[in-house]
């Protein structure tokens, strides 16, 4: 049976305060169940764009619909915790440009509201000869990006910033800074609720299609045409949808008829983490000069808004979408992953990196040498294995690492409703409000409103 949303149901609605528990509603306030427009997923994307949305309409009726008893427990809640400058992409890129704002945004955002961050910096360390051209190279690509304040220091500028770091050269990003972004999702949440949104949690979006009649005793008639439909049963209406699902974009696109592709394949990053009596060996972030044959940033080294350290993270593929431990296993996910033939050609382009991906995942002194290269006085006995997070990185079918935002629709009466943010890039959390603007304004010429 199929059942729309009223307090006492399966799904937990949060009327008034967003907190990092979800209160859930105890008498019968919840007046309807129809809004102008339902955004479906919790994360630090789908909170910024649903905040940016109802500051911009506020007449307008707006829910977000999240599968987890709490918001922002996935990706927003696993992550570095680095404000990003925009060193790293493509001059003139849309990534380079969202982060480039969305980090001034971040920082001013912080500042109104009063929530901590550290702009620490960070330093992009050359341990090798080989890796100052590369390293010059990032250093012209970020004067480009107009990211602020970017220097190029010698080893003695290196031991005046990282005191027990060693370099031949390094490129110096003081505007770099760290933050809790799960804080800052929350806090959008907040936002979106006092501006009058409601959040839905405990909401898991399994279909959604045209309304056929009028819900019984509904007066919203046929004003509200969509219908998302939980997996326990349970029914929203609505008259447009926007998903910003994470790990599960391309399945949520699926469900109105999109391609399959880009697909969506789970990488774990885990991190180790200094033992306290070591903290003072890092100041800020320390990262290595990427190696452009592969995919990832690299290791490094972050400090935490909560005092500790990170070291990490590694890229190795999860056999479980939001599966934080390592033996974490599910059919589908894996299944999925597996018969993917864009995977299959990103393994055979990174063979040798990927199995040192693992084997440092498992073998923590291998992982723990490469650090050494740039803090030698740390040894094995300085580190415990920490906490994971696992990335939505969107593949396409040749094994591209897909870079730039997709957005999809769908087919007939449904998809001309939908918009489903298929690929919000990494680093989403630094450029979320950016981001939030530029959904925004896509959500707004797609529908009108
Ligand atoms: C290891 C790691 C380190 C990172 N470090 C940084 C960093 O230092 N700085 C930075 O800026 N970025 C960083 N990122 C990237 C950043 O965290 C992500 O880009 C960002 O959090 C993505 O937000 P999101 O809202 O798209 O996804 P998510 O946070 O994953 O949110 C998606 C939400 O959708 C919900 N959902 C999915 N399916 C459904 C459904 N069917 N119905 C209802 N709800 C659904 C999920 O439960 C989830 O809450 C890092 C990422 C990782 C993994």
């Amino acid at each position: 049976m199929i059942r729309t949303i009223k307090s006492g149901t399966h799904c937990a609605l949060l009327l008034s305060r967003c907190t990092s528990k979800s209160s859930r509603s105890t008498g019968a306030r919840h007046q309807h169940s129809s809004y102008d427009v339902a955004i479906v997923g919790g994360g630090i994307v789908g909170l910024a764009t649903a905040r940016e949305l109802i500051l911009r309409h506020p007449t307008l009726s707006f829910t977000v619909l999240e599968k987890e008893k709490e918001l922002a427990v996935h990706q927003s809640g696993h992550n570095s915790g680095v404000i990003h400058s925009g060193i790293y992409y493509t001059p003139g890129s849309l990534k380079a440009r969202l982060c480039v704002k969305g980090a001034t945004m971040a920082y001013d955002y912080l500042e109104k509201k009063g929530l901590p961050y550290k702009r620490c910096g960070k330093l992009i360390v050359a341990v090798e000869r080989e890796e100052i051209p590369r390293l010059k190279a990032l250093y012209e690509r970020g004067l480009k990006n107009n990211v602020r304040d970017l220097s190029i220091v010698d080893t003695k500028g290196i031991r005046e910033r990282e005191p027990y770091c060693r370099g031949l050269m390094a490129l110096d990003s003081p505007y770099t800074g760290i933050v809790d972004w799960r804080l800052v999702s929350l806090t959008y949440g907040k936002d979106f609720q006092e501006a009058g949104g409601t959040v839905v949690t405990e909401f898991e979006a399994n279909d959604i299609s045209m309304v056929t009649e009028s819900p019984a005793g509904s007066t919203d008639g046929m004003n509200f045409p969509i219908a998302i439909r939980s997996s326990k049963g349970d029914e929203v209406h609505c008259r447009y949808v926007l998903t910003c699902g994470g790990l599960y974009s391309d399945r949520l696109s699926q469900i109105s008829g999109c391609s399959p592709e880009p697909r969506i394949v789970p990488f774990r990053g885990d991190y180790l983490v200094l033992k306290p009596e070591k903290h003072y060996l890092v100041k800020g972030n320390i990262y290595p000069v990427p190696d452009p044959r592969f995919p990832f940033l690299g290791v490094h080294f972050t400090p935490r808004m909560d005092g500790s350290v990170w070291l990490g993270p590694n890229a190795v593929l999860a056999f479980k979408r939001e599966g934080y431990q390592v033996f974490d296993f599910n059919v589908r996910d894996f299944g999925d992953a597996l018969s993917f033939r864009g995977l299959h050609r990103l393994v055979m382009k990174n063979i040798v990196y990927g199995v040192g991906e693992m084997y440092r995942g498992i073998f923590i002194n291998a992982q723990v040498k490469i650090l050494q290269r740039y803090i030698p006085e740390l040894s094995l006995s300085d580190v415990l294995r920490g906490p994971a997070g696992v990335r939505a990185q969107a593949l396409d079918r040749d094994g591209n690492l897909v870079d730039d935002f997709v957005f999809d629709g769908g087919v007939g009466d449904v998809g001309s409703r939908v918009l489903h943010v298929r690929n919000a890039p990494s680093p989403a959390a630094t450029s979320s409000l950016a981001i939030a603007e530029m959904i925004a304004d896509e959500v707004e010429s797609r529908f009108s409103l």
